[in-house]
């Protein structure tokens, strides 16, 4: 029976497989090439204090910039980009952007001294040794204070091996900056480790945000995550707000801060300086 299903199985997936490994080949020249012509730029979707809706800071969000094909998100090249191991020199590219624009704006726009640049780092990313030496020295040429900064990774990179994990985020929290944990809910959480890591945030992912009006249950849940993570002293950012029934509920609910396309989608530099205008 075992043989039988073998069969099926390549009889089913060999196609596909072909077709996808083809693909991930005509991707990674074309992301090597990318990377060369420097065309991944980040975006900047604001953050914002849920009690007044002012800005807290942003999150980078890397997009290519594609000659052909247009602007490209992150689900159609990260994935391959992790799988060749790409991803560390272009999350290197939008660290280097997103500070460098934070400590930019930082000295242009009058209140924007204490906004926050939040950087996602891939799991690939966080096992290179050179990471810690790498973000001390882009924020050094950069300018921007350590405190402004803040990396978001996700529980299952740091799940791995956990000394190991624990050892690399005290070294990067040494360095002054903020660490918060992306996604939360999605992977294998434990709460043994979220006490043990030098973690400052936790972000709720928007499956959760999604399904919260579905049932009370759904709210119960949030409930209980923001509590657990206020208890650890950590603060908590809801992701994929869309609706002011949410905003208005995670705010019941004292989650701190909020993202979503009720404030604004990823915007490019110029549109999200226009943001910055209205600071004071
Ligand atoms: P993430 O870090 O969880 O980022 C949040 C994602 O949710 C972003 O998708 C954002 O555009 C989207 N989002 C925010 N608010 C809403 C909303 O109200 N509704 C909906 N439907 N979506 C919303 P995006 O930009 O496509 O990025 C997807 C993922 O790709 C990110 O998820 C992150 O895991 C990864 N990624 C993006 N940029 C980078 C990067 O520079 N480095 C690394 N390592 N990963 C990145
Ligand atoms: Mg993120
Ligand atoms: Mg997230
Ligand atoms: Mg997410």
């Amino acid at each position: 029976k075992a043989k039988e299903k073998g069969k099926n199985r390549y009889a089913e997936y060999s196609p596909k497989m072909r077709e996808g490994i083809v693909n991930v080949i005509a991707v990674e020249s074309d992301l090597k090439r990318a990377l060369k012509e420097k065309e991944f730029e980040a975006f900047f979707q604001p953050i914002v204090n849920l009690a007044d809706g002012s800005l807290y800071g942003f999150e980078a969000l890397a997009r290519w910039v594609h000659p052909e094909r247009g602007l490209v998100n992150p689900g159609e090249f990260i994935p391959v980009a992790e799988e060749t191991g790409l991803i560390v020199e272009l999350g290197r590219q939008i660290l280097e952007d997103a500070c460098s624009t934070l400590s930019h704006w930082r000295s242009t726009h009058q209140g924007a001294e204490s906004l926050t640049m939040a950087v996602n780092i891939s799991a690939k990313q966080f096992a290179e040794a050179t990471l810690v030496a790498e973000v001390e020295s882009i924020l050094d040429r950069s300018g921007l204070p350590p405190g402004n900064l803040k990396l978001e990774i996700t529980e299952t990179v740091v799940m791995g091996d956990a000394m190991e994990s624990t050892n690399r985020l005290n070294l990067l929290k040494s360095l002054g900056l903020m660490l918060s944990i992306d996604d939360f809910g999605t992977g294998y959480s434990s709460m043994s480790y979220l006490q043990k890591f030098p973690m400052d945030q936790l972000k709720i992912d928007l499956s959760f945000v999604r399904r919260m009006e579905k049932s009370p249950e759904n709210i119960e849940i949030i409930r209980a995550i923001v509590n657990m993570a206020h208890s650890l002293r950590l603060r908590v950012v809801a992701e994929g707000i869309e609706t002011e029934r949410q905003r208005d509920l995670l705010y019941s609910l004292q989650c701190d801060y909020g993202q979503g396309y009720l404030y604004a989608k990823p915007l490019p530099r110029a549109e999200a300086e226009l943001l910055l205008e209205k600071l004071k």
